[in-house]
């Protein structure tokens, strides 16, 4: 495990006699970065590093959870509205989530991950809720702006393309919602060079990670939640992060079950870092 991928190159430039494989994963944020480091691999002609890429995209999440069963089944989804993650949007910016809200009329707030960002968002979306709006809107002002940073958008572009499929956790095999390396870069392309294929692992099949995620559920409706599935020994993707909707679950919201009747259900895009207060 490494801090930052700039020791993975560190590494690679170390250990010349040793092949350096950076598994690079993560969601817009933390694909920059990684596109950098190959630009720098490259320009340092290193022979011995590449990266194996498995970075995704969460405009694609949003769009599995609207496009879900349950909408095609009841012509709507248990949602009432988005609570869009700061670090992602700091790079895509706010636009990406406009569709979503002009199309599918489910508001989409931005959110830090502060306690009191998320609260101010929620307070946000349910405002929009209780006025029947659907907008998208920027609590996270002070890092995110409608056109996101440019110059990452750039860099990945220029490094990385859409790849046809990817396989989540929890959602399944999702059209378009993944990123691989341009043949360009094909030299520091870990699938490229090692012929890696790969093979899909099924989700524990207790794990309701999926229903979570879309608001169908909650988590405390999986049975293994709590029990088998605790934060020390996750076993679905909500679990696995403290942001995740599990994982915060079991840390505060078992100790508040309150239910008034008005149940208000908002879900964060990123599949580890989805709430559902
Ligand atoms: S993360 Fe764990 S508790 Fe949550 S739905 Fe998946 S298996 Fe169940």
């Amino acid at each position: 495990m490494i801090y930052s991928p700039a020791d993975a190159l560190a590494l690679a430039q170390q250990h010349p006699e040793r092949q350096v494989v950076f598994f690079a994963i993560g969601f817009e944020t933390t694909t920059p970065p990684t596109a950098l480091l190959i630009k720098q691999a490259q320009a340092l002609g290193l022979r011995n590093f590449s990266v194996l890429c498995c970075h995704v995209l969460t405009p694609s999440a949003i769009a599995s959870i609207l496009e879900s069963p349950e909408v095609r089944r009841w012509g709507t989804l248990p949602l009432d509205g988005f609570i869009g993650p700061a670090h992602v949007s700091t790079i895509i910016g706010t636009r990406p989530y406009e569709f979503f809200a002009e199309e599918y009329r489910k508001p989409v707030v931005i959110a830090g991950f502060e306690p009191l960002d998320v609260m101010q968002a929620i307070l946000m979306l349910i405002k929009q809720v209780n006025g029947g709006q659907a907008l998208v809107e920027n609590e996270f002002s002070r890092a995110v702006s409608r056109d996101g940073n440019r110059k990452a958008q750039q860099l990945v572009s220029e490094v990385f393309e859409l790849r046809r499929s990817f396989a989540w956790r929890g959602l399944g095999e999702l059209p378009y919602s993944a990123l691989r390396i341009r043949k360009e870069f094909a030299d520091f392309d870990a699938e490229r060079r090692f012929a890696v294929g790969y093979q899909a692992v099924a989700d524990h099949p207790a794990c309701e990670c999926g229903a979570v995620l879309r608001g169908v559920k909650r988590p405390q409706d999986c049975r293994i939640f709590g029990k088998v599935c605790t934060p020390e020994n996750p076993v679905g993707s909500c679990m696995v992060s403290s942001e995740g909707a599990c994982a915060a679950h079991y840390s505060f919201g078992r100790f508040v079950e309150v239910s008034d009747g008005s149940d208000v259900r908002v879900t964060c895009v990123a599949p580890d870092l989805a709430v559902t207060p």
